[in-house]
């Protein structure tokens, strides 16, 4: 739980006393801070762009009557997609290893590995909980024998919900693990950028594949909030830990088409501009300016978190602004999510950082 931001009312009465009489008669504090309607909060439907064309031109193409794509992009490697979620398998020498469930096309999985190999599937990896990446795990049931592999702290969470969608691991590690199967070796490393009981990043050397699933969407800005993470903090980071990797094949778990090196190099760099950008705005936002400035429209300061939420508003607005300038014409959707990931960034900011 964060510390929840309540004005002590000493402060306010300062403030009252600060700004008050005189700048409410000057009136300079509505220019100061810029109080106006947001361009960026409730924009209609239709004023939002077109994806770009170059996201466009790299997704694969998904036959409809199938509902999934799956290709080869490594050696004994595939991506399975239906156009908004990805997950992936190994084919080795022992069994395949799956990466994944997600719950709208799990069902398909099976048939997919099928049509490129004989090798029986042995093992299920899951990233982490959540329900869109492995709540179809249940298509997976009746394997004889089928190992499925989860953090602890995963598996402590499944085991508490105890969800028929989402089967129940069977092995599971805390910090990090070596699959070696016939002669593939399979790296499972913690991370906790994105849910409470923890993510994976899973590597396969030989095949210089890297998955980190909610980090990023190859071509587009991140999905709300930093691809709703409850750890932004530890998101910030995680784009060096997956640079340290050798890799050619990336996969975020979403969006049109998987990734590479130069795609996390551009995460990195928009997570790093929206969080610099927040804590300058935020360091150069007064506080104090804007709720007397509010005040002055609401009647007086008695309405303490309309106050408050007008800082964090004009620190939204500014930020946001300047983030949608900048990143517009590099990823697409931007303008969608670009005022969620402020707000995440500035919680951080504020409270955390
Ligand atoms: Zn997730």
């Amino acid at each position: 739980m964060k510390k929840f931001p309540l004005v002590p009312a000493i402060v306010v009465t300062v403030a009252l006393f600060a700004i008050g009489a005189s700048s409410f008669a000057q009136g300079s504090a509505d220019t100061a801070v810029g109080v106006v309607q947001s361009p960026v909060i409730g924009r209609a439907l239709k004023d939002y762009v077109p994806v770009l064309r170059s996201a466009l031109d790299r997704a694969w193409a998904v036959d409809p009557k199938e509902g999934v794509e799956t290709r080869k992009v490594a050696d004994g490697v595939f991506v399975v997609t239906d156009g908004v979620w990805q997950s992936a398998f190994v084919v080795t020498d022992a069994g395949v290893i799956v990466f994944d469930a997600p719950e709208t096309y799990a069902a398909k999985i099976r048939a997919e590995i099928a049509a490129v190999t004989r090798q029986p599937i042995t093992t299920l990896v899951y990233t982490h909980i959540h329900k869109d990446h492995i709540g179809g795990s249940a298509a997976f049931k009746d394997i004889k024998g089928l190992e499925i592999v989860a953090l602890t702290g995963v598996a402590e969470f499944l085991a508490e919900k105890n969800d028929p969608a989402r089967l129940k691991p069977t092995r599971t590690f805390d910090d990090q693990v070596v699959l070696a199967r016939g002669g593939t070796r399979i790296e499972l490393r913690a991370a906790h950028y994105h849910s409470d009981e923890g993510d994976l990043i899973v590597y396969i050397p030989r095949a210089r594949f890297l998955m980190a699933i909610d980090t990023l969407a190859p071509g587009y800005g991140p999905f709300q909030g930093f691809d709703i993470t409850s750890n932004f903090h530890e998101y910030v980071h995680v784009f060096d830990a997956l640079l340290e990797y050798d890799f050619d094949v990336f996969v975020g778990g979403h969006l049109t088409h998987p990734g590479n090196r130069a795609d996390v190099e551009v995460a990195r760099e928009f997570t790093r501009d929206v969080y610099e950008t927040v804590k300058r705005v935020h360091g150069q936002t007064d506080l104090m300016g804007v709720f007397g400035e509010t005040a002055t429209q609401i009647g007086g300061f008695d309405n303490k978190y309309l106050l408050f939420k007008r800082f964090l508003d004009v620190v939204t607005e500014r930020a946001t602004a300047e983030i949608e300038q900048r990143w517009m014409g590099r990823l697409a959707g931007i303008d969608v999510f670009a005022e969620d990931h402020v707000r995440t960034a500035l919680l951080y900011v504020r409270w955390d950082d």
